[in-house]
């Protein structure tokens, strides 16, 4: 993926004599937020696309983070605006991603955007759903399967906006059969077990264990869960669902860095656009 956006970004760059950019706003200094911003930031470099970075103190005021929005949304140079969340406390984090203008909007939280995934995906899709999807596309060619999605099971479990309802939004247009999972939903296992597709966004460490996995599915983490020990570990028992599922993502490295593309590439799309 990485590979393709720069060449992308270098045929844009030649194309207008700029490169694609990319503007980063950090509040605050949550340290798992900076790391993030750190490797969107490296990666950005990697793939030729020009990071403008906006470092602002955890006490900014929402109008100040507005101004700050406001002169990347005016500025030419910058084509995406990445708005790195959770916003410290006392923030309005709904009111600051709506100042993002849609077109810069790379992120794909913009409720324009959001609107315009419920029609079937027009816009730009946001960046951990886009790359679930590719996820399940590279997983069903590797296993020599139709890239046709229509009429498989599919189940999502977590109902949020940032995962859990843009995947199974963007799996229905895809013609998939979507059951929508979440903490109220009642014999969770018995739906997974019947799911050619599982995509598991619920932020509980190693939820999903074999006896919920059909032999073959194909098995999406997004959970990112560090456990007492310190180490990372998804929503699905790695090592026993590895053993029965088609394929299965690993965390780390798996939805993760697959996330990060899909922001570059927004980038570079939204930069052709404005053109
Ligand atoms: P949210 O906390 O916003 O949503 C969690 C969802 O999971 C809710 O819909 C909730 O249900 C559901 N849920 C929680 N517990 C259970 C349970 N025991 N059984 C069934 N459903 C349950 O999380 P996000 O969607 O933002 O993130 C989910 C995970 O993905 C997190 O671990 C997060 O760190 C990770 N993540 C990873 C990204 C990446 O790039 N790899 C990007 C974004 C997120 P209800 O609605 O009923 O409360």
């Amino acid at each position: 993926m990485q590979e393709t956006v720069r060449s992308e970004a270098e045929k844009f760059a030649g194309k207008y004599n700029r490169a694609p950019g990319l503007a980063v706003i950090l509040v605050g200094d949550n340290p798992a937020s900076k790391v993030y911003v750190q490797a969107k930031t490296k990666n950005a470099a990697l793939c030729k696309i020009r990071t403008f970075d906006a470092k602002l103190p955890a006490d900014t005021s929402q109008s100040q983070l507005h101004a700050t929005i406001d002169k990347f949304n005016a500025d030419p140079a910058v084509d995406g605006i990445l708005l790195q969340l959770p916003l410290p406390k006392g923030l309005d984090e709904f009111a600051a991603i709506s100042r993002i203008a849609p077109a810069k909007d790379v992120d794909g939280l913009h409720p324009e955007t959001q609107g315009l995934l419920m029609r079937g995906g027009e816009g730009l899709i946001p960046c951990t759903p886009a790359g679930v999807i590719r996820l399940i596309e590279e997983a069903r060619a590797q296993l020599k399967l139709s890239p046709d999605l229509s009429g498989l099971r599919a189940a999502v479990l977590g109902r949020s906006l940032l995962v859990g309802k843009p995947v199974s939004l963007l799996l229905l247009a895809r013609n998939c059969t979507v059951t929508m999972c979440h903490s109220r939903t009642v014999n969770l296992p018995e739906i997974c077990r019947q799911a050619e597709i599982i995509v598991a966004a619920i932020g509980q460490p190693q939820f999903l264990t074999a006896e919920s996995v059909k032999p073959g599915a194909i098995v999406i983490d997004v959970g990112i869960n560090r456990t007492d020990s310190g180490t990372l570990v998804g929503d699905v028992h790695y090592e026993e669902v590895l053993k029965l599922a088609g394929a299965i993502t690993p965390v780390p490295g798996g939805v993760g860095p697959m996330t990060i593309a899909m922001l570059l590439a927004n980038t570079v799309r939204a930069a052709e656009k404005v053109q």
